[in-house]
């Protein structure tokens, strides 16, 4: 028989594989399966739920107040998502929140109490951590965590997060630096290609600029080749530079286009 032992209810929960460090004496170290109940929103142990081995109603309902309630957090904090290893919420009434891994909302590791955890994700995670908190305007922020991934994943993504965080902090020098340091590791990249190239008009760096299309141009898309020709037109209508200062195949190409 399934049936909640906080609340009674016999509605259909939703299953959880949870995932915790061990905890010294946490009766929470041994379960690997709970259910969160759908009426109460309490995480409970599956065999509690379930009532494994004969386990009676009566029973389940002493056994989950005395052992595994009495270690969950009354007041979690509003701040954090609680999530399984592999980001499935959880419900941080009911859990051992000693044991538990969490992370804030742009998905950096974290503590309860939402204080970040210097842990490193994986690379894939740790690019859409920078995604999330450019998104959120977070800027000082993604700053400071694409430059510490940079240490360990020497990958485009974050010096192309990095140059839009600069550029849009005010500091066009780093930015600059940060997009061309994404277009070492990848030539093809338009979006740094466009953005260096603005960077270098708004340094007034004009010959950077201009050297850069020469070499890179021709190894974007034409999606890529269509956002360079974007950011140039904005160059142009800001009187960055003139149509005439372009290399002559981009110029065709901006008639042909516009
Ligand atoms: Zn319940």
């Amino acid at each position: 028989m399934n049936r909640c032992p906080e609340c009674d209810s016999k509605e259909q929960g939703k299953e959880f594989q949870i995932s915790v460090e061990p905890v010294p004496g946490s009766p929470w170290n041994d379960v690997l399966k709970a259910v969160s109940c759908s009426e109460c929103g309490h995480l409970i142990p599956a065999h509690i739920w379930e009532h494994w081995n004969g386990l009676s109603h009566k029973q389940a309902k002493i056994e989950w107040t005395e052992k595994y309630r009495a270690k969950a957090l009354s007041t979690p904090n509003e701040d954090v998502d609680y999530v399984d290893e592999s980001g499935r919420p959880i419900d941080p009434k009911s859990i051992d929140l000693d044991a538990a891994t969490f992370a804030d909302e742009y998905g950096r590791p974290c503590h309860k109490n939402g204080e970040l955890i210097m842990n490193f994700v994986s690379e894939f995670a740790a690019i859409e951590i920078g995604e999330n908190l450019l998104r959120a305007g977070k800027l000082s922020d993604v700053v400071t965590h694409c430059t510490r991934y940079l240490e360990i994943y020497n990958v485009p993504e974050f010096w192309r997060l990095l140059g839009v965080a600069h550029g849009s902090l005010g500091d066009p020098t780093s930015a600059r630096f940060s997009f061309l340091s994404a277009l070492s590791l990848d030539s093809s990249d338009a979006i740094s290609l466009g953005n260096y190239v603005t960077a270098c008009f708004d340094l007034g760096d004009k010959k950077s600029a201009l050297e850069s299309l020469e070499r890179f141009f021709n190894q974007t898309s034409d999606a890529g080749k269509q956002i360079i020709l974007d950011a140039l037109f904005e160059a142009i209508k800001s009187g960055l530079v003139t149509r005439k200062d372009l290399p002559p195949a981009i110029q065709i190409l901006l008639r042909e286009v516009k």
